[in-house]
């Protein structure tokens, strides 16, 4: 937990989010901006700042964000169509919330 963090006030349930799943590890829910008519967030509980403080032993926390992306896009029904997955990192990536995650986009018209 980071004070002020807003993604672990979500984890916290401190703030609400519409989650579409949670397990011991991670959550997801959509982005409160979408862009994209699918457009989630795959949120690992621990606070980790960005992809440049992942350390070696956060290996299964970034292999199980991948898994959950799997798991996810079927429960929402775009893994047949295809669907992005993107990381933001740093601000000149993008990065405006300092908890990493990682973007599930979707849902085109094929
Ligand atoms: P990034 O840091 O990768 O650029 O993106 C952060 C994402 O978090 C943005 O797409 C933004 O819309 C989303 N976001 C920021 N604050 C909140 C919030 O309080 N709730 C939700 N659900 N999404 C948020
Ligand atoms: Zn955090």
């Amino acid at each position: 937990m980071s004070e002020n963090c807003i993604f672990c006030k979500i984890v916290n349930k401190e703030i609400p989010s519409e989650l579409i799943y949670e397990d011991e590890k991670l959550i997801v829910f959509k982005d409160i901006r979408p862009q994209a008519p699918v457009h989630l967030l795959i949120v690992p509980r621990k606070h980790i700042r960005s992809i440049n403080d992942l350390k070696p032993e956060d290996h299964a926390i970034a292999g199980d964000m991948l898994i959950a992306a799997q798991k996810i896009a079927k429960l929402v029904g775009v893994d047949k169509n295809g669907y992005k997955l993107n990381f933001h990192v740093e601000k000149g990536g993008g990065q405006e919330v300092f908890h990493l995650h990682m973007h599930l986009v979707g849902g085109w018209e094929k």
